[in-house]
């Protein structure tokens, strides 16, 4: 069938024009893209990693679309190639512990009119730009020219701040709901304004989203509590109505005025997140600032201000009950490990800073294989929480002295 793409020219830019900087080029993807050209095969860089270099950002990580097949990407790389994924092949090809991710161009469908559930069409480089979510993620950079190709005005949205989905945003929400999520990603991470008709489809079809597997919706918002934007993500998903859909327990919790705790916590993670130095908090982490001051408040009116502590048993016995609210009945799927993580790390919390104000055995503690965790979920503590800092700063010190010196007396002793 003809489809109204099918005549698009693209726009093509030089450096000048682009200014990428390309002393932010990796090296690895280059040689990724540089051997395929070298076998005959069409291959650019794609997505997320051009929109960074236009920006000035040094991309997390480098894709690679190109015209090869997988077996072909194989046959280029040997065994420096691993083939995954078996709905749609894609190619990692290794360098040490890194994987350069290459993609063959896909077509969409972009006159589809329901949810799409297959995806999984070889097309043309027109076609797999066409396929993709907004315009500043639909470019191509081709480095051995230096050319920046755009079929969809990307460049110029990028220059004017703003996200335009591809194609019509009604049709491509429908097809795939998870992209109103992706919306508000990139409004909260590089605080773009979305266009008005993408804003408009987002605030009428977000119930759309339920459609969508709970696995690619988790995944989306757990990347986001990694990213630094964690804050404002979270207060579009309020405004644009999918924290009600997603978290129904949670966003009751918000609607108070002390839920305005969770967003210092998720502004003191991103704090953490950007600074990007030491230990980046992980998952759990973050998970653990959604649900702490909700799990304190729950203390607070059982136990507290009946005059009554709770013992450490009737503490985890509330938080496995809030996990179970908050998380497990939205996402039936939620990962064991990740819960598990997670409840260690609010536990600990009550053994680092007891309720009772009892000491704790510290040495013991220390030996436990999820401290570290649980004393970086501290230090975000410390940092909504000032008169915790003495306490982190203190605790850090030893755990540190008991890595060095302690594990080898302990080791001694046994
Ligand atoms: P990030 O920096 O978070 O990785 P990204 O844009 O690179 O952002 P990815 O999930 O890594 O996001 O996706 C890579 C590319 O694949 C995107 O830039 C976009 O072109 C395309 N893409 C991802 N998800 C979708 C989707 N749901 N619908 C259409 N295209 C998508
Ligand atoms: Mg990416």
């Amino acid at each position: 069938m003809e489809t109204i793409y099918s005549t698009v020219k693209p726009t093509q830019y030089n450096i000048e024009e682009t200014r990428i900087d390309s002393c932010l080029l990796d090296t690895d993807a280059l040689t990724v893209v540089q051997k395929l050209k070298e076998s005959g095969f069409t291959a650019y860089f794609v997505g997320g990693c051009i929109r960074d270099l236009l920006r000035g950002i040094t991309p997390k990580d480098f894709d690679v679309s190109t015209s090869a097949r997988p077996d072909q990407i194989k046959h280029v790389f040997g065994r420096q190639c691993l083939l995954i994924g078996r709905r749609f092949p894609l190619a990692h090809v290794r360098f040490g512990h890194k994987a350069i991710e290459v993609a063959t161009f896909r077509a969409g469908e972009p006159d589809e009119a329901n949810l799409i559930v297959r995806d999984n069409r070889w097309g043309s480089e027109e076609e797999d730009v066409l396929r993709r979510d907004f315009t500043i993620n639909g470019l191509f950079y081709d480095p051995s020219t230096e050319t920046l190709i755009d079929y969809v005005g990307g460049l110029e949205d990028l220059k004017a701040n703003l996200l335009r989905s591809i194609g019509p945003a009604k049709v491509r929400f429908r097809q795939d709901p998870v992209r109103m999520l992706r919306l508000l990603k990139f409004r909260a991470r590089y605080g773009f304004s979305i266009d008005g008709e993408a804003e408009e489809a987002t605030l009428s079809m977000q119930r759309d989203i339920h459609k969508s597997s709970p696995a690619r919706i988790l995944e989306e918002i757990l990347r986001m509590l990694e990213s630094g934007a964690s804050a404002p993500f979270f207060q579009l998903m309020g405004e644009y109505g999918f924290l009600s859909l997603l978290f129904p327990s949670l966003t009751h919790f918000l609607a108070k005025p002390e839920g305005r705790e969770v967003f210092r916590y998720l502004a003191c993670l991103d704090q953490v997140q950007k600074r990007k130095s030491g230990f980046l908090p992980d998952r759990s982490t973050a998970i653990a600032c959604l649900l702490f001051p909700l799990l304190e408040k729950t203390l607070q009116i059982d136990w507290i201000a009946k005059g009554k502590t709770p013992h450490l048993g009737e503490v985890i016995f509330t938080i496995s009950s809030l996990i179970q609210h908050t998380l497990l009945e939205a996402f039936s799927h939620f990962p064991r490990r990740l819960t598990a993580e997670t409840s260690s790390i609010l536990v600990n919390q009550y053994r680092l800073t007891p309720l009772s104000g009892k000491k704790f055995h510290k040495e013991r503690l220390f030996q436990h294989r999820d401290f570290s965790a649980a004393l970086q979920f501290l230090k975000i503590r410390a940092l909504v929480q000032e008169d915790l800092v003495e306490t982190y700063l203190a605790l850090k010190q030893q755990y540190q002295h008991f890595l060095q010196h302690g594990k080898r007396s302990h080791a001694r002793r046994h």
